[in-house]
């Protein structure tokens, strides 16, 4: 597919990472106006509740772009998913008579503040890559213990905290937490030492199911997806994780990228899951190429200072993809909502510049980083700041998902001391 010229002329550069192919969804501001939908095309954005408003865009009904989240639109379902891509599309084209129309609605980026895109109904954090379960799991546990047993047959997930998801710029405060290192007597309560980023992919389910559905039926109600930034105190992690896993390691924070890139703007992009070492249950088989194949990027700027790339990956290179996890997280039976949110678990590819955080990257904190400004890091700092960024690259077109941005702050006094 060749890129679709736009009469928004910052759209149509071959680096833009928006042009009329990809049309992201987000929730925006400005001093003027309230927070609604809107959809990103070059360094502008479509104000949708106007649009919807002035009739520019099809009814339904009641308003659905007015309120501060994309909710109500995803409830609407999948053909009204892609009216409006397709409305979007011939309304924003070079030549369209929509021009006039909605020249007016449109507030360039740099004016607007950006809110988290969506009402998080539930988060659920997976460990889907490979590589970094390897990692992970031979720093934790040994090499011969790596992968746990049941790695190979299920997309293991842990149920984590819509409470805590916060939209890129978002400060993020250093939690405090029990830990305990391998020779300490017994634990201390202490801000965290090893606080690191993971790298990952968030779905974004788009509509809900009550029992359980296929690895197609879950591919067909994802909306999008986003970065995911699934914040872990390694420390408080590693004294707390056993037996049921991570709980207040992960729940200080997660950050999303602003922009919900279309599962349908991501079609081009599709590539498969990686052979499997054992076949999966007939429940679990791939039903199609399911993931997709997005650069991913990592910088890290201390406070003041100039940031240095850290890792690069691609999502393709995950054992599970969204789909699978999807169809897995509802065998139960657990019914699924719309606005749940899925992380991918850490995205680490096979080389060692290519791991999605600090714990895999300085390897426990045994090899420490070097960044260019000559400060080396094992883990996070009071200051800096931690960028993902990812991007799936067409011939002559981008289709990107912006950014997704962090700066760690200091812990706060200690919390139970009162003075
Ligand atoms: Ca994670």
């Amino acid at each position: 597919m060749p890129l679709l010229k736009s009469w928004v002329e910052s759209a149509n550069a071959a680096d833009c990472p928006f042009p009329l192919n990809n049309l992201p969804y987000g929730v925006f501001s400005t001093p003027d106006l309230s927070a609604r939908c809107g959809v990103a095309i070059g360094d502008m954005i479509l104000d949708l509740k106007r649009a919807e408003a002035d009739g520019v865009i099809a009814q339904s009904g009641a308003a659905v772009f007015a309120g501060p989240a994309w909710n109500a639109f995803m409830a609407l379902g999948r053909d009204r998913w892609a009216g409006l891509r397709n409305r979007l599309t011939a309304l924003l084209s070079d030549g369209s008579d929509g021009q006039t129309a909605l020249s007016a609605l449109l507030v360039p980026m740099a004016d607007a503040t950006m809110h988290l895109p969506i009402q998080v109904a539930e988060y659920t954090d997976f460990y889907a890559g490979r590589n970094h379960a390897f990692n992970v799991g031979t720093m934790f546990r040994g090499a011969e213990n790596a992968l746990p047993p049941n790695w190979l047959h299920i997309p293991i997930g842990y149920n984590g905290r819509a409470s805590s998801v916060v939209v890129s710029g978002t400060d993020i405060r250093r939690p405090w937490g029990q830990l305990k290192g391998p020779n300490d007597d017994r634990p201390r309560f202490a801000p965290s030492q090893r606080f690191d980023i993971e790298l990952e992919m968030g779905a974004i389910v788009g509509q809900p199911s009550s029992g359980p559905i296929t690895v197609q039926e879950a591919d067909d109600n994802i909306f999008g997806y986003v970065l995911l930034n699934d914040w872990s105190a390694r420390d408080i992690q590693a004294w707390e994780y056993q037996p049921l896993g991570p709980f207040q390691s992960k729940a200080t924070a997660t950050s999303i990228s602003p922009w919900i890139v279309t599962a349908a703007a991501l079609e081009p992009f599709r590539c498969d899951t990686p052979e499997r070492e054992v076949p999966l249950l007939a429940h679990l088989q791939d039903a199609g190429p399911a993931l997709f194949d997005i650069d991913l990027r990592v910088t890290l700027a201390p406070e003041g200072k100039a940031a240095t790339t850290i890792a690069e990956t691609n999502y393709n290179v995950m054992y599970y993809s969204a789909a699978q996890q999807l169809a897995h997280h509802t065998t139960s039976g657990c019914p699924m909502r719309v606005g749940d949110l899925l992380g991918s678990g850490t995205i680490s590819g096979p080389d060692k510049t290519a791991r999605g955080s600090l714990l895999e990257l300085s390897w426990g904190g045994k090899e420490p980083l070097t960044l260019d400004s000559g400060d080396t890091r094992s883990f996070i700092e009071d200051g800096d700041t931690l960028t993902l960024a990812g991007a799936a690259r067409g011939d002559g077109f981008t289709i990107g998902f912006g950014t997704c941005v962090g700066t760690v702050r200091p812990a706060l006094d200690d919390p139970y001391t009162r003075g």
